[in-house]
């Protein structure tokens, strides 16, 4: 038997990061910048104000105090937006609001709480006569934003390799870039295989099951990063099988159903002898695994990892095998760090076999058993109420309470 490390090894060696693509900003989020990102623009691009106030001269206002007031006389305003404002001159102020341009000539900005003015919405300034008494000037501060104080033109803001979250495009944003060079995610063609198979919402006759593999293989590419493509599911048979791999136009592509032992286990039948290799991996569920590079008809070395049928093994088969895989496609690591949690009632696992237990946390952030029967590969109801996978190396003998497990979250 194969460890499950070398297993997860051989897969991601077939693989490596795409090329890289054109994205919208909002298209962007969890892929990989191919292409560093440099400043268009100063940000801010304009000298503005950092608060709602009054833009005056320092020498003006300098012995203000709230016994001695100076009293300013208001010849107009700025605000957010604002394409042009009066300069300031001695013994007048004008008024600012947050964001807006620093008129000319200004110095510094008197917040309106140090002033006599109280700033009702929409309240017009008096236009003759109007005037603000300055009851005290900020010591050391103008609070002034200045042109370029965040980058300046040209100035470099992400390198290649940056991981596109939501603070890395509100900087891409920032500087004026409306799309950015990242690498693409890759499509994920999803086969389900078997004659039994039923897509949800179907009656079911005899001996027939709903087919649930494509939906959680879908919803896991996604998951991933990668973009599914759901192939109609085929039955049992080698014509099916490889017009249908012929037919999937992928950058990877995952079966589930007909890897073990029976006489019509037709996925191994067929793709053992079409450079898939079948192995037995250390690990529960998920035993029966097949991963190569198909070269057959218009298939000319695309990846492909062969999942066992029972929807619990698939998904834990997806999580170990493919998401890593998926990953390198996108330019990540292949494991994301895991996070280690308590146990807060334990399980029984296989001797030998890296064990994948479906859990729930409990409200103290404890994990226990999501499924009341186990961790048998068939319980895909059970799942209803799964979080993560807690991770059992295979030298450990049993879970008790109060140890600590290493999870991969399947949910949120
Ligand atoms: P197989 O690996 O094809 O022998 O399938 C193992 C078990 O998983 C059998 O009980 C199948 O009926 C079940 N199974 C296979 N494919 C699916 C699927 N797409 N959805 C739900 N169950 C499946
Ligand atoms: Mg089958």
């Amino acid at each position: 038997m194969r460890s499950v490390d070398e297993h997860v090894a051989a897969a991601v060696a077939l693989v490596s990061p795409l090329p890289a693509t054109e994205v919208e900003l909002a298209e962007a989020i969890g892929l990989v910048l191919a292409e560093a990102v440099t400043a268009q623009v100063d940000s801010p691009p304009f000298d503005n104000s950092a608060m709602d106030g009054f833009a005056v001269l320092w020498a003006d206002v300098e012995h203000a105090t709230k016994a001695v007031p100076v009293t300013l006389r208001v010849t107009g305003e700025s605000v957010a937006g604002s394409e042009s404002a009066p300069t300031v001159t001695p013994g007048c102020a004008v008024r600012v609001m947050t964001g807006a341009p620093v008129p000319d000539g200004a110095e510094l900005i008197i917040p309106v709480e140090a002033t006599s003015a109280s700033f009702a919405m929409f309240e017009p300034i008096d236009a003759d006569g109007a005037s603000v008494q300055i009851f005290d000037a900020p010591i050391g501060r103008t609070h002034i934003r200045r042109r370029g104080e965040d980058v300046v033109t040209g100035q470099v803001v992400m390198q290649p390799g940056v991981l596109l979250g939501p603070s890395q495009l509100a900087a891409a944003a920032s500087i004026g870039a409306s799309r950015l060079s990242a690498i693409r995610r890759p499509v994920v063609a999803i086969l389900a295989t078997g004659d039994e198979l039923v897509a949800p919402g179907e009656p079911l006759r005899p001996g027939q099951i709903y087919d649930s593999n494509s939906v959680v293989l879908a919803a896991s590419v996604r998951r991933a990063g990668g973009i599914p493509r759901v192939l109609t599911r085929v039955g049992d048979t080698a014509e099916g099988l490889l017009a249908a791999l012929e037919g999937a136009h992928a950058d990877l592509i995952v079966t589930s159903g007909g890897v073990s032992a029976g006489v019509y286990d037709v996925v191994k039948g067929v793709l053992a002898e079409r450079g898939v290799t079948f192995v037995k991996v250390a690990m529960q569920p998920g035993k029966p695994q097949g991963i190569g590079t198909l070269h057959f008809g218009t298939l000319d070395g695309t990846p492909i990892a062969c999942l066992p049928g029972n929807p619990v093994s698939s998904l834990v088969s997806f999580e170990v095998i493919v998401a890593p895989m998926v990953r390198v496609m996108l330019g990540l690591p292949p494991h994301r760090p895991l996070e280690s949690v308590i146990v807060a009632q334990g399980w029984a696992t296989p001797p030998e076999r890296q064990q994948y237990m479906p859990v729930r946390f409990h409200p103290d952030g404890s994990v226990l058993p999501a499924t009341g029967g186990g961790s048998g590969s068939h319980l895909v109801a059970s799942l209803a109420l799964a979080e993560a996978l807690a991770v059992v190396p295979a030298d450990v003998d049993s879970v008790r309470e109060g140890d600590t497990v290493e999870l991969i979250r399947i949910s949120g």
